[in-house]
């Protein structure tokens, strides 16, 4: 979308009040009350899922699965539509295939349903709600898992953007948003379970991607009509997306996404990247606490465990990793085995306890911040626990309470790391 277009006087309302744009209220407003009326409508009534599936040829029992919402807060043209209308196509293009062959495991397409099975055999989940926020480029939501998958196809695809033609989706994405973190390579967001996610209880199946969106500036948590009565087909077409090039883009990352994970015999995971993710995290949540260093040693704080547990898992992934390269393709218990193994990793950071306050919310490395709802944190219990810590009357309590979630982080990313441990 434009910049900002220059306030005239048909903007203003017919209130008795003089009418301001931004920054925000001045004290002269403060006071003001307003009365709001406001009209709506509870009652308990019927939803339908829509699922199709297309059984695996080889490992029928293990489920790789594209899910969205279809219901929207007003007409959804934005969220979720351009989402499902990239649903549909994908599934018409697995149609096509189908045709040719099945696939090596099971696909699933629209899905909320069943946690316990998804628990079990969920590959992967793929967020599939809105395509589009923007125009700006490739926004991408994922566990480290994912980040080389993500990389290799996209650098297959065209990139939509203008100055970038006959270049990659990821040079596009890398030279408009370099990630600040790893050096050469595009800004992944941290993946982080939203509402909706929760909600269906997908954040403790498996590996979860969520959002393909293109957005114009970070700072916006949000696009301005979001979930409003002015989010219609026709801003779409007018405005964000009128040759639906972007919409054809993320149809190509999250179709090709599918395919890759049905299809590859050894699952496309990369552990490494995971244990290099959390090592930072771990580095990002340490020089938070630094800030504290009378009542570190005060109340004698350590993040030693949590480091020793973060080295542990960085060798075993390195050592799994060089395992995979040697696998026997045609040993297929052989190849089992270590795809269980890459599948469980996701699982191993999930605390059936949940975050304090937050029972929903059970992984331990990502959740959405406490303090802005649609961003990601890590170490979400550790930094909930550090946040404002000045300001807590007990402080024994509140840095007992950080202690605790340094064991926990600890404790978990160790269990991860012995998730990938060969049997002895
Ligand atoms: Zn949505």
């Amino acid at each position: 979308m434009g910049g900002p277009a220059p306030p005239d006087s048909s903007w203003k309302g017919s209130l008795n009040v003089s009418y301001n744009i931004g920054p925000g209220f001045t004290t002269t407003y403060s006071t003001r009350k307003v009365k709001l009326h406001i009209h709506s409508n509870n009652k308990v009534t019927r939803i339908y899922n829509v699922i199709g599936t297309i059984r695996g040829a080889v490992e029928p029992d293990r489920y790789v699965i594209l899910g969205g919402h279809r219901d929207a807060w007003v007409f959804g043209g934005i969220d979720p539509q351009s989402g499902a209308a990239v649903v549909h196509e994908i599934v018409r293009s697995f149609g096509k295939l189908k045709k040719e062959g099945n696939a090596h495991r099971h696909l699933l397409f629209f899905l909320q349903d069943n946690a316990k099975v998804l628990q079990a055999r969920g590959v992967a989940y793929i967020n599939a709600d809105s395509s589009i926020e923007g125009n700006y480029t490739l926004r991408v939501d994922c566990t480290p898992l994912m980040y080389r998958l993500v990389y290799s196809l996209t650098k297959e695809i065209p990139s939509p953007d203008e100055g970038f033609e006959g270049k990659s989706l990821y040079e596009s994405w890398y030279k408009k948003n370099p990630s600040r973190e790893y050096k050469e390579v595009p800004r992944s967001q941290k993946f982080s379970n939203k509402a909706e996610m929760s909600t269906s209880d997908l954040n403790n199946s498996s590996v979860c991607f969520r959002l393909f969106l293109f957005q114009d500036v970070e700072k916006y948590s949000s696009y301005p009509v979001y979930h409003s009565v002015y989010e219609t087909y026709e801003i779409v077409e007018g405005f964000y997306d009128p040759t639906f090039k972007n919409h054809l883009t993320v149809a190509q990352v999250r179709g090709g996404l599918v395919f890759e994970l049905a299809n590859s015999v050894v699952l496309p995971f990369d552990c490494r990247d995971y244990a290099a993710a959390v090592s930072n995290y771990a580095y990002v949540i340490y020089n938070l606490s630094k800030n504290h260093e009378e009542e570190l040693s005060k109340y004698s704080v350590s993040f030693d465990a949590l480091f020793s547990a973060v080295k542990n898992f960085t060798e075993v992934s390195a050592h799994f990793h060089e395992n995979m390269q040697q696998i026997d393709i045609n040993n297929l218990l052989a190849v089992r085995s270590l795809n269980d193994r890459l599948m469980f990793l996701e699982r191993a950071f999930i605390d059936p306890l949940g975050l304090p306050d937050r029972p929903f919310y059970r992984h331990v490395i990502f959740a959405p911040s406490s303090h802005n709802k649609y961003a990601g944190e890590s170490f979400p219990g550790i930094y909930d626990a550090l946040f404002d810590i000045k300001s807590k009357a007990d402080q024994h309590k509140a840095w007992e309470e950080v202690k605790r979630q340094i064991s926990i982080a600890a404790f978990t990313v160790q269990a991860a790391a012995d998730t990938l441990k060969e049997v002895a």
